[in-house]
């Protein structure tokens, strides 16, 4: 069977965008894939972080995760931090990887490019991931635009080290999500919705009370054309037909006006999003239950990563 990693970042609350780009498919490949779901705790301090937050973010994206419908028992959620070999295989793979290469990724460039003070681990976090990756053998990767430059990193890391000390790891590719996937900031469409997008006035969270979805799709920019459709010229009536076809799993039939397609996106988000809403509630009383869920989530992989971590120190020339 496949192996697939699909990670999230605790840099800020899940939203429409990662459940329809994202969680879903994983949810929806839990028959036929065997899939880790691994919220990314380490990579979220490569840039300015509050402890107090990554925790509480960690934990609450684990709880959605399970309230949207990600079977433990199938699909291990790990918290990126627990399974230290995260961090060894770095280590190691940090040795086969070019200062330059690691300069050269274009979200290094962009994310250092303020002028202000810039974390090392910005640089390396890449090679952090091509860890993540090759730790569990994985083949498919979900990835998006921002992340493709990262895969391939991972993918020369890869094969430089087989080729050098031996073949050691499992060459990943990547899974594109469908296009329509890809959900837009409602606020700004030419823009992808994000966690960590400042205003977040254009961001359903997933959590996101009934009359705070209506007002946030309510205030979504359309445009001029008055015509309900998919067009180039029309990002904003386009995403909101994308998010409406995503939610109710068919194409819409042509709602009359701007106004009644914001009313029936309304209700396919809110019907989506109600019963993740009122799971979460349940889960959020007994955070035990998460956190004994995340221990054995990491109880599960961590077999799997001592043996690559085993192999890897083996081939590079360490005494095991
Ligand atoms: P950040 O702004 O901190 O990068 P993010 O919203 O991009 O946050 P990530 O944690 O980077 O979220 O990504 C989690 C998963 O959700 C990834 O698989 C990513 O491709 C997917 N994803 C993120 N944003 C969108 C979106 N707008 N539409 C569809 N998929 C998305
Ligand atoms: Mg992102």
């Amino acid at each position: 069977t496949t192996r697939r990693l699909t990670g999230f970042k605790p840099t800020g609350h899940l939203h429409l965008g990662n459940l329809l780009g994202a969680l879903r498919p994983l949810i929806a490949a839990q028959n036929d894939t065997v899939s880790i779901a691994m919220i990314a705790d380490l990579h979220a301090m490569t840039m300015d972080h509050d402890p107090a937050e990554i925790r509480a973010l960690a934990m609450e994206q684990a709880t959605v995760l399970l309230a949207a419908g990600v079977d433990p028992a199938r699909t291990p959620i790990i918290l990126q931090s627990h399974v230290s070999e995260h961090t060894e295989l770095h280590y190691l793979l940090e040795c086969v990887t070019g200062f330059g290469e690691a300069s050269r990724m274009i979200q290094f460039k962009e994310k250092s490019a303020g002028g202000g003070p810039v974390r090392l681990s910005l640089l390396t976090y890449p090679v952090l991931m091509a860890a993540d990756i090759l730790l569990y053998d994985i083949d498919q990767v979900p990835v998006g635009e921002d992340q493709n430059q990262h895969l391939e990193l991972t993918r020369t890391i890869a094969t430089r080290f087989n080729a050098r000390y031996g073949e050691t790891f499992r060459l990943p590719g990547g899974v594109r999500p469908d296009a329509a996937a890809r959900v837009m900031d409602l606020a700004d469409p030419a823009t992808k919705m994000g966690k960590s997008t400042a205003a977040g006035a254009g961001r359903i969270g997933l959590l996101d009370p009934p009359d705070v979805i209506r007002r946030t799709v309510a205030r979504a920019v359309t445009d001029e054309f008055a015509r309900v459709r998919r067009h180039p010229e029309q990002p904003g009536v386009t995403n909101l037909l994308n998010i409406l076809a995503a939610c109710t799993g068919r194409e819409p039939a042509d709602p009359v006006s701007y106004g009644a397609l914001k009313r029936e996106v309304t209700d396919a988000v809110e019907a989506l999003l109600a019963p993740i809403r009122a799971r979460h509630a349940e889960l959020v009383k007994d955070p035990a239950h998460v956190r004994e869920i995340l221990a054995a989530g990491a109880a599960q992989v961590r077999p799997t990563a001592t043996a690559t971590v085993r192999r890897t120190r083996a081939a590079i020339g360490l005494l095991n």
